[in-house]
């Protein structure tokens, strides 16, 4: 049994449609479509592509986003040398072991194709590059491999427009450069192909425009040429064909910068905790904030300063010694499998638009970033932005749709089970047993929710779960605010927290 994966980038699973995207709609005709499918938190590329190598959430693999602070620099997980200075290429960048060091440590062997950052790319197969298997980073194939197969291959190629947005030759060099790669060699037991639109495309312009649709149809186009060759030949030997997501997309409805407020509020915060400031943030649609010695008094006042807000959506914060969250009236780190030693001190989603505005359209979202009003944003944990696509397709998959919950981290675990290989302590996910053709399934699925609030006198926070499988899923989250008494301000009332 082989496996062949194809991401398609901040493909939202409700913009398939048969004249749109034709060869993924016959996909799922022909496999198991994941109905309920979800990104890790944050709903990040980088965080998901370390959460596909490793089947392990944020808490396991610690990307605890696109960008974080540690020792009080921030690194930016694009860059592959950003992401070194957390160790090296052998160890100490994520902590969980990667589906590519499991092959690599079998004697078998992963190929990856990718047009993404460098740095997703790099986590996306980790301890594969570092063993020699073949890489392909499109924008640069000398990058990641010393393979002789990827050299001979990759110099027959032109050099790709630097930056193309939208990224159409460059999603196309991903699925040339596999097919020359397959006529000079074997296919490998697992293959991970990435296509980086549509998700540059969403952020140019959201996703109804005209362009983006026409990316996005590209980008089928592209996925048809590999079920083409499934079709003929690939599905005969065996092989099983995954076309999957590594998060949806919400839509900017109104921007905010988190820094400015705190600055105004009196605040001496910056991005990296130089001499002069108290606190760094990092923001997109998560803010995550580190405060100087981990000062509580100090994340207290800004958790108030903030929490009147309304664009400031659930909040969560790390563990105190006792146990307990370290801010008053957020939640674990842990109730959304976050909790890690690089965490912020302080994380918060920015809220629904709809929280402050009943007319907002449902996936409007606030933003804190460069990116304009009206165009694409992921990360947070609005169902929009969880919401990803996945569809099995080959003799090992059953096929029709399944409804029992499953996520990102749970591919790894379902592939290496398939291919008789032992899976790493640091899995988090589970095997998909509903999808498996030798598994019986009677379509009943035993899944409890599990969301859990927590409440001040002046608003709930929510987070949506579900507990299947002995795991959690995440669903969506919320804010409510509550009546408050004007000389109450300061939350007097005892925190409740209920799941
Ligand atoms: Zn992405």
């Amino acid at each position: 049994m082989k496996f062949v994966i194809v991401m398609l980038d901040g493909l939202r699973p409700d913009q398939l449609d048969d004249a749109v995207t034709p060869n993924l709609a016959e996909l799922s005709k022909i496999g198991l479509r994941l109905d309920r499918h979800t990104s890790s938190f944050p709903s990040e590329t980088r965080v998901s592509s370390a959460a596909l190598a490793t089947g392990g959430h944020s808490s396991a693999h610690g990307i605890i986003g696109n960008r974080f602070l540690a020792s009080g620099r921030s690194i930016d997980g694009s860059s592959l040398s950003a992401l070194l200075t957390l160790g090296s290429e052998r160890g100490g960048v994520l902590t969980a072991t990667t589906i590519g060091e499991v092959l690599a440590a079998h004697g078998r062997a992963m190929l990856t194709i990718g047009s993404q950052s460098q740095g997703s790319f790099g986590l996306s197969s980790w301890g594969s590059w570092q063993a020699g298997a073949p890489a392909f980073w499109v924008h640069d194939p000398s990058k990641f491999s010393n393979n002789a197969a990827v050299r001979r291959i990759a110099s027959c190629f032109p050099v790709l427009p630097a930056d193309e947005r939208p990224a159409r030759a460059t999603i196309e060099r991903v699925v040339d450069l596999f097919f020359s790669f397959l006529t000079k060699a074997a296919l490998p037991e697992v293959s991970l192909l990435w296509l980086s639109e549509p998700d540059i495309t969403y952020h140019m312009f959201g996703l109804q425009h005209p362009t983006a649709r026409e990316v996005l149809h590209e980008v089928d186009r592209q996925f048809g040429r590999i079920l083409a060759w499934w079709s003929e030949k690939g599905e005969r030997e065996g092989v099983q064909l995954i076309a999957a997501s590594d998060h949806g997309h919400a839509i900017i409805g109104e921007k905010v910068s988190v820094l400015n407020h705190l600055q105004r509020s009196g605040f001496k915060v910056g991005y990296e905790l130089t001499p002069d400031v108290d606190a760094a943030i990092t923001a997109q649609r998560v803010v995550n904030i580190w405060v100087r010695d981990r000062e509580g008094h100090l994340l207290t006042e800004m958790y108030h300063s903030l929490s009147e807000q309304p664009w400031f959506g659930v909040a969560f914060s790390r563990k105190a010694a006792d146990g307990s969250p370290l801010v008053a009236n957020t939640l674990p780190l842990s109730a959304v499998m976050a909790e890690h030693q690089r965490s912020a001190d302080l994380s918060f989603v920015l809220a629904d638009c709809s929280a402050a505005n009943w007319n907002a359209p449902p996936d409007a979202v606030y933003y804190d970033g460069a990116y304009p009003i009206g165009v694409g944003m992921h990360g947070g944990l609005s169902p929009h932005e969880l919401s990803s696509l996945c569809i099995l397709a080959g003799n090992g998959f059953k096929s029709g749709v399944a409804a029992a919950p499953t996520s990102i981290v749970d591919l790894v675990p379902t592939i290496l089970s398939s291919l008789r290989l032992p899976l790493p302590s640091t899995v988090q996910g589970r095997i998909i047993h509903e999808a498996l053709q030798d598994r019986g399934d009677g379509g009943q699925y035993d899944v409890e929710d599990a969301s859990v609030s927590i409440a001040s006198s002046a608003r709930r926070a929510t987070v949506f779960r579900e507990h299947y499988g002995r795991r959690f899923y995440l669903r969506g989250a919320a804010v409510t605010r509550l009546a408050q008494p004007k000389n109450d301000r300061r939350d007097a009332n005892p925190t409740q927290l209920s799941t």
